[in-house]
């Protein structure tokens, strides 16, 4: 068995990120862009107010000028080109532009008005409550490396700087395939001694959420001729992700399939809990991962390994999570020989992050990792913990380009 930095490390040395396409902006949203982007535009465009108020002169108002005449009224969208002269202002509303001849704006608050004139009461200093234009981005300015996630903030500077359209990596088409001759798809009756299948639930939001087209195979049942069937047909794929029948039972079938359609096995059996039969190869540029059937164990294997690989597919140099250390909120049970990931939730008390396990620990718990907010790590041969016991938190949500130093490994990087 190797450690998780190992796996980590065979797993991203397989990765041959994927070709790139133009897509509209919208259709980018939560994908990898595929070069990087100089702005085309400066943001914002023009010098603008940042409050509604009055647009004057600040060499005016340093002068001691207190009163002025209100010569125009400048809504957001209007241009005015004509200069506002000494001693006169312009009713200026948020966002629109300032005309020539003033560089300050006093927010509306500050001033009281009678007919035409405008009284300061409380004067800012010269150039207050101004957007210079270019202040947010000029143009020529390096918007995002190739390879940044485009959520909507980064969507959004997009489009503030009028781009349309945008190439990203292509999304990694990943099949699912759940295997057990026990499973029931959700709609089936159930039968004594049967079980629904969550894990392709489960695979379908992982994927989707890491950017990936993923594609639901179904379910093969523990029979060699429909194992290779349909590992063969979702060989085809960026990714083929199968759960179950990886262990050593008399009907776990996925590795000798691999085998036989020539996936080349990379490892075979990571020191975690769970997802300890974690079987991983290549056939071609597919990446084939096969995740234990333990639904817990399932969701963990993808969020180590399956995820990274997704997201360094597409170019993405953040494929981890972020991580810190916290403390423990209640006593650490002991590990045997294998690094645990336990999954938690997260709470501050006197001022400092502790952590909370979310139940149960059983690899077939779906329900502790229902509301988990991280897994925290506990080392392998660990003899016990008290509260406070410090240990790696690793979110699940976000990204990072810093791996997070899991223990129970060799020294690596
Ligand atoms: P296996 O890895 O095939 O030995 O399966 C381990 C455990 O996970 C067994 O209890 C299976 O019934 C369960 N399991 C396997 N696949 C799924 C699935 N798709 N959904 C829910 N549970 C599963
Ligand atoms: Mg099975």
């Amino acid at each position: 068995m190797i450690s998780i930095h190992e796996a980590l490390d065979a797993v991203l040395a397989a990765v041959i990120p994927l070709p790139d396409e133009e897509v509209p902006l919208l259709q980018a949203l939560g994908r990898a862009a595929s070069q990087r982007i100089v702005s085309p535009e400066q943001v914002p465009t023009f010098a603008n107010s940042a409050m509604d108020g009055f647009a004057v002169s600040g060499s005016d108002l340093e002068a001691g000028r207190r009163e002025f005449r209100v010569v125009v009224d400048i809504p957001a969208g209007r241009f005015v080109e004509e200069a506002v002269a000494p001693g006169e202002a312009a009713r200026i509303m948020t966002g629109a532009p300032l005309p020539p001849g003033v560089d300050t704006v006093v927010q509306v608050e500050h001033t009281a008005t009678a007919g035409d004139v405008m009284t300061v009461e409380t004067a800012p200093g010269a150039g207050a409550n101004v957007r210079r234009a270019g202040e947010d981005v000029t143009v020529g300015d390096v918007l995002f490396e190739r390879g940044a996630h485009l959520g909507a903030a980064e969507i959004g500077l997009l489009a503030a700087v009028g781009v349309e359209r945008i190439r990203v990596a292509r999304r990694p088409r990943v099949a699912i395939l759940a295997t057990g001759s026990e499973l029931v798809a959700a709609g089936q009756p159930m039968q004594p001694g049967q079980i629904r299948n969550s894990n392709s639930f489960t695979a379908f939001g992982q994927a989707i959420a890491a950017g990936a087209d993923p594609i639901l195979l179904g379910i093969a049942r523990d029979d060699l001729n429909e194992t290779r069937r349909l590992l063969g047909a979702a060989l085809e794929n960026d990714l083929v992700i199968t759960s179950g029948g990886v262990s050593v039972g008399e009907y776990d079938f996925v590795k000798q399939v691999q085998d036989e359609l020539g996936v080349q096995r990379r490892f075979w059996g990571v020191s975690t809990k769970p997802g300890k039969p974690l079987a991983f190869g290549t056939r071609g540029d597919t990446m084939v991962f096969g995740v234990p059937g333990n639904p817990v164990a399932s969701m963990v294997s993808f969020e180590m390994y399956v995820r990274p690989a997704i997201l360094a597919l597409q170019g993405r140099p953040d494929v981890f999570r972020p991580w810190f250390y916290a403390a423990a909120a209640e006593p650490v049970g002991r590990t045997k020989s294998r690094t645990e990931a336990r999954r938690c939730r997260l709470m501050h008390e006197a001022g400092r992050m502790r952590f909370t396990t979310t139940g149960p620990q059983g690899s077939g718990i779906l329900s502790s990792m229902a509301g988990a907010q991280g897994l925290f790590f506990v080392p392998p041969h660990y003899p016990g913990g008290d509260v406070g016991e410090e240990l790696l938190v690793m979110l699940l949500a976000g990204s990072g380009t810093e791996r997070p130093p899991f223990p129970g490994a060799p020294a690596v990087r």
